[in-house]
């Protein structure tokens, strides 16, 4: 490729365009027709249109604002930033008698039809048109669609675009060739139909789509051989105190429970690290199964850590293994927060000696001070709350003569169309039922003027012997202002509940007080918790029944699911009150409605990805995945199937193959490091 002048290429680097091969592959958002003309007076509005008139005159105009005005026969041109070279331009065009050729949006005017900053040109007549629909990219601010377009038609006659799949894979896909798709889609043959081209149906995208597919599901693919090829520790399922705990579990596992556990048992014994993520819905008991694969490890005289995002969660993690495991004489330690330095001392000596050790704490378990000497077993709890940041400081433990093995628990179902491509490089164990006797929870929407109501319903749980939930919406923790939402509440539950116990729990406390907050809740000895989300994952009090969200029409789909099910744990009937503020947003309404009407997490996640699309959707969980272009994994779900099922026999039998096709699709994105 012709070296590009340093402040062009620095605006390519900007798109991610690198090379020859980066152009080729920089395809078009959109396409434009401007292969007729449409008499300015004709067009409609709302529909672009190449149109032509004869210049008449141009000047500069201060009314209302500075402006370039152009008059042609039966249209007017306004520009709004111009340069002086295009008023000389158009007087010119004006004194020769030429014509301006405008692509864009024609609308009524005060002098007949008018277009606001079309592109144009100056042309003679009889200027031939354009013989097929013109390529519109992704552009930049200072890079002009025109300026792209050449660069990148440019790069087009020189780049190679050999295919990088061999003719088995593309018999067996029914691809085109990857050249001919290529080009195609730059410069559309005259003939092409133009629905195909605009929809991204169609041969040429759909090879476009399966190449960009398969090098996302390499690339994972291939971290996830490159971990598996590492050396672990086995951990037989075969030891005295899992056999015993099997022996005299708390309750039956549920069927889902037990083949999750028969899976990650089995990839514990292999000499290789597992890579698995255990995924099922709040509530349905990934826990125990965590604990089980935790006794594997300690029977096998090694060491395992459960990190979970907060400090009650790992509070409540330490509470249930040691109920569980306790018993059984596991050596377990506790790092939090509150811990003094003199403490910290003693835990990092402990995980510093070679004996077996549950260790169970916040993302502080994998901090560079904490030394394990023996970790085998890693276990990410809500893995989803975590940032890269962190699952990197994981890898890095990681890097010793033996990979522990790693599990990842995560309560938040994604669709499967989004698994598919976000976990390709992880297995996956689906949880995919609730224990047994669990009663439903009853979700009510109530209007927040009918606040007296709902105290009442409160006042009579609590009567009962219930407890319940009050979750105030905390867009930002850090923000003071919206802190003060809980405590004000807090204070004014307070008062309006006088005889109940009311305690206040927000991510802003110390850790002891968090702590002991939700110590007192789980004995029993607050009737109603008001809190922040900071209780939206994992938390679990089966005796808590009722819970009321306040300005429910401010969380998020997810969010509104995840609190919900800290209800309906126990053996009574719970209710969840939703109070909104009226009147309602569309979005606020919509979203109120999936939640009210089902409690499938697979479900809402559904609906959320529909009203959100992956992007958002995904949010920080997509740091590090590869982003789509051109495939959309609603639509191409089929396609995605296809490319998975390529990826791995790719990766078997042409493993060459399949590096230089990533490299062609990835290499100049950002360096993919998937934490
Ligand atoms: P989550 O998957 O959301 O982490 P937990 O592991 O916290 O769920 O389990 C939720 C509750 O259900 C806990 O109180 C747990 O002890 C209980 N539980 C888990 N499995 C079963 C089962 N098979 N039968 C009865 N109760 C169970
Ligand atoms: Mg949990």
């Amino acid at each position: 490729m012709k070296e590009p002048a340093p402040a062009v290429a620095k605006k390519l680097a900007k798109l991610g365009l690198r090379s020859a091969d980066d152009l080729a592959l920089h395809l078009p958002h959109r396409y434009e027709d401007e292969t007729r003309l449409t008499p300015p007076e004709s067009a409609l509005p709302g529909t672009p249109a190449l149109v032509e008139a004869r210049v008449l005159n141009a000047e500069v105009k201060y009314r209302p604002k500075r402006q370039l005005v152009v008059h042609a026969e039966g249209l007017v041109l306004r520009f709004l930033n111009f340069y002086g070279s295009q008023l000389k331009q158009c007087q010119r065009a004006a004194d020769e008698g030429q014509l301006v050729r405008a692509f864009g949006e024609v609308r009524p005017g005060f002098f007949g039809a008018e277009m606001v900053h079309p592109r144009y040109r100056i042309v003679s007549a009889g200027e031939p048109l354009a013989q097929a629909l013109t390529p519109v990219y992704p552009t930049t601010a200072g890079l002009s669609q025109y300026a792209l377009r050449k660069l990148v038609h440019e790069a087009l006659d020189e780049a190679v675009l050999d295919d990088t799949l061999p003719e088995p894979v593309r018999r067996r896909h029914a691809l085109a060739g990857i050249a001919e798709s290529i080009r195609s889609l730059h410069r559309p043959a005259p003939d092409a139909p133009a629905a195909e081209l605009v929809e991204r149906t169609g041969a040429a995208w759909r090879r476009v789509k399966f190449d960009e597919l398969l090098a996302q599901q390499l690339s994972m693919r291939m971290a996830y051989r490159a971990r598996r090829a590492r050396d672990a520790l086995p951990l037989p399922a075969t030891g005295p105190l899992l056999k015993r705990f099997l022996g005299k579990l708390p309750f039956r596992l549920t069927r889902a429970q037990s083949r999750s556990m028969a899976e990650i048992l089995r990839d514990l014994a292999q000499p290789h690290p597992m890579q698995r993520l255990l995924q099922g819905d709040v509530g349905s008991g990934k826990t125990i199964v965590a604990a089980i694969a935790c006794l594997a490890a300690i029977d096998a005289g090694c060491q395992a850590a459960v990190m979970a995002p907060t400090e009650i969660l790992a509070e409540q993690n330490h509470r249930k293994f040691s109920d569980w495991l306790g018993p059984l004489g596991v050596r377990m330690v506790w790092l939090h927060g509150g811990l003094s330095a003199a403490e910290k001392k003693l835990v990092a000596k402990r995980l510093q000696a070679p004996a077996p050790v549950v260790a169970i704490g916040t993302h502080a378990l994998f901090q560079e001070k904490v030394v394990f000497s023996r970790l085998a077993l890693a276990i990410v709890d809500e893995q989803h709350r975590f940032g890269v940041q962190q699952r990197l400081a994981l890898r890095k433990k990681a890097q010793a003569e033996f990979a522990p093995h790693q599990l990842m628990m995560s309560a938040t179902p994604i669709p499967r169309t989004l698994s598919m491509s976000y976990f390709a490089d992880l297995d996956i164990s689906t949880i995919g039922e609730l224990p047994p006797g669990r009663r439903g929870v009853t979700t009510r929407l109530v209007a927040d003027r009918r606040r007296a109501e709902v105290l009442k319903r409160i006042r009579e749980a609590c009567a009962e012997g219930q407890q319940a939930y009050w979750v105030c919406p905390v867009i930002e923790e850090s923000k003071e202002g919206d802190l003060q939402t809980a405590v004000d509440t807090f204070e004014l539950l307070r008062k309006e509940l006088k005889g109940l116990r009311v305690g206040l729990l927000h991510g802003r406390l110390a850790a002891e007080e968090k702590s002991s907050v939700m110590k007192a809740f789980v004995k029993g000895q607050l009737h109603l918790l008001v809190a922040t989300t900071v209780i939206e994952v994992g938390v679990d009090v089966p005796n808590a029944s009722l819970m009321v969200i306040e300005h429910a029409e401010r969380f998020g789909l997810a969010q509104l699911h995840q609190l919900r099910g800290r209800i309906g744990r126990g053996s009574r009937e719970s209710v969840c009150i939703l109070l909104y503020a009226s009147p309602l947003s569309e979005t606020a309404r919509a979203r109120l409605k999936v939640i009210f009407e089902t409690r499938d997490g697979f479900e809402i996640a559904r609906q959320d990805l529909l009203q959100r699309g992956p992007g958002e959707f995904l949010g920080q969980r997509q740091s590090g995945m590869p982003l789509l272009r051109y495939a959309d994994l609603e639509k191409d779900a089929p396609l995605a199937l296809e490319a998975r099922e390529a990826a791995e026999q790719l990766l078997d039998n042409d493993p060459q193959a399949a590096r230089r096709h990533v490299e062609r699709w990835l290499a100049s994105r950002h360096e993919y490091s998937r934490a």
